[in-house]
């Protein structure tokens, strides 16, 4: 995949702004603040393509990257608390409008935060995804903020918390010391291929 390639494409925020799908989609998912954004930067080796957010849950779009192959797909961050129900309701429609669309979904990244149990948020996209029988892998961010010891914990409660889904990739991963990039981009390569 030539990620230098990478183009800001489209921002939707309505799901009849979605933009028609033909590519394999490569879709990101995760709570404001766990490092999408990052993430994404980090793995089309710029410094600012998706932006880094300075307030979190601001971004309600659904946006799309353009690279040759596939279109990157980063949704909107949910759980932020000072988000109104009214803008909460918009978002669950737009995102359950997008995946549940039948498009060409190659493989959705959900993200968690490395250092803490996932949120009863978090608990919901995975079962919505597990409902939707879409593919997905897990990203545990911020893998660099965890010593040996707390990294062992933490590793071991995930895979408590998931041991009923076993055959989902699960991917440490840090945008600091690169941890986990390389693994990333061959699943999304893999899934491309497949879909
Ligand atoms: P988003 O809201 O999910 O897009 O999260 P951002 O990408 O804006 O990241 C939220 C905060 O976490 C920022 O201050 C980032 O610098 C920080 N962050 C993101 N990824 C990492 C990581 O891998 N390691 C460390 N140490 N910090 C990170």
């Amino acid at each position: 995949m030539k990620y230098q390639n990478a183009a800001f494409e489209f921002a939707a925020g309505r799901v009849d702004q979605l933009p028609a799908s033909a590519l394999p989609e490569i879709v990101f998912s995760g709570k404001s603040n766990v490092g999408k954004s990052t993430l994404i930067n980090k793995l089309l080796n710029r410094k600012a393509l998706a932006r880094v957010s300075s307030t979190p849950g601001k971004t309600g779009t659904i946006n799309f990257y353009s690279l040759p192959e596939c279109r990157l797909v980063d949704l909107p961050g949910y759980g932020y608390a000072k988000v109104s129900e009214s803008e909460k309701m918009r978002w669950a429609k737009l995102v359950e409008g997008y995946l549940g669309a039948g498009r060409r979904i190659a493989c959705v990244f959900q993200l968690l935060d490395m250092r803490h149990p996932p949120t009863q948020d978090d608990l919901h996209m995975i079962q919505f995804l597990l409902d939707q029988e879409l593919p997905f892998a897990l990203v545990a961010t911020k893998s660099d903020k965890l010593n040996q010891t707390q990294r062992a914990a933490q590793l071991n409660l995930f895979a408590e918390y998931f041991q009923e889904i076993p055959d989902i990739p699960f991917i440490p991963f840090s945008a600091q010391n690169g941890e986990g990039v390389e693994a990333l981009r061959r699943l999304i390569d893999d899934a491309c291929a497949k879909s």
